[in-house]
């Protein structure tokens, strides 16, 4: 869709699975499943969706999605559905991966950081764009290259390494003309949401804040976050944001939503759809 002059669109790169507790955390099943199905084993189907803006100047990627590089015992537990297609996502939208110039990073988790990566021919892993500069909070490529026990299964080390250098941005800033970050904490201590505006018009891109639909409301925080009080402060404060800017949503793991916009209608919130 344009935004202002810029044009942004949410691509598709995977779907994975993920526990329903897990994404949920406090909330009982006996609620979020009147929302989203879980199959036999409790796990729920995610969509992957990177955020791709042309600027005219920069043609920028928010987050890359799960890739291909994961063995296949991780790919068994991350529940991946199939190949990735960012590359063919981006083809769609006239581009080759050399095109792609700046690379921003919500976080590290496997499912948003390892999707740059490939296995060439030879058997290595090389990185899919070229020619990127790819950024990511001081704390979270910390974080991500020292992992505990609790988050080893999330950050992958040896592949990050094969980025090369990643950029180390304190706290929020601008990184080119019209795109911002913040960082919100809350899901990692380094966790950033993205802020895109051109003209009149303006975007969040929350990242793992408000992964879904479903999680605009503040409780519905999930289990694997490791500061579920800041994701909900965050959470308020950038639905509200949204409301008082008319900014658009995208969502990195909706089931069928990606872009919306917020609107208060007889004192509840309702969402239009811009892309699906
Ligand atoms: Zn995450």
């Amino acid at each position: 869709m344009k935004l202002g002059d810029f044009e942004v669109k949410s691509l598709f790169e995977n779907t994975f699975k993920s526990d329903g507790g897990a994404m949920f955390g406090v909330v009982p099943k006996t609620l979020w499943s009147k929302h989203v199905q879980a199959d036999e084993n409790n796990m729920i189907t995610m969509n992957i969706h990177p955020l791709l803006i042309k600027t005219g100047k920069n043609n920028i990627l928010i987050d890359l999605g799960i890739g291909d590089c994961l063995d296949g015992k991780w790919r068994k537990i991350y529940g991946v559905g199939g190949e990735s297609q960012l590359v063919t996502s981006l083809a769609d939208n006239g581009l080759k991966p050399e095109d792609i110039d700046t690379i921003i990073f919500s976080h590290l988790h496997a499912d948003h950081a390892l999707g740059g990566l490939k296995v060439n021919e030879s058997g290595e892993v090389e990185k899919i764009f070229p020619n990127a500069t790819y950024y990511a909070q001081k704390i979270e490529i910390e974080d991500a290259l020292n992992p505990n026990e609790r988050t080893s299964a999330t950050y992958f080390v040896d592949l990050l390494r094969h980025y090369g250098e990643i950029r180390a941005i304190e706290g929020d800033g601008k990184i080119v003309d019209g795109v911002a970050v913040i960082r919100t904490g809350g899901h990692t201590a380094g966790h950033q949401a993205i802020f895109v505006q051109s003209g009149d018009e303006s975007l969040v891109y929350p990242g793992d804040i408000i992964p879904t639909k479903i999680h605009m409301r503040p409780p519905w925080v999930g289990a694997v976050d490791i500061f579920p009080l800041d994701v909900m402060r965050q959470k308020k404060a950038i639905m509200k944001e949204c409301l008082d800017n008319k900014r658009y949503m995208a969502f990195d793991h909706d089931f069928e939503l990606k872009i919306v916009k917020l609107m208060e209608k007889n004192g509840e919130l309702v969402t239009e759809t811009m892309e699906e």
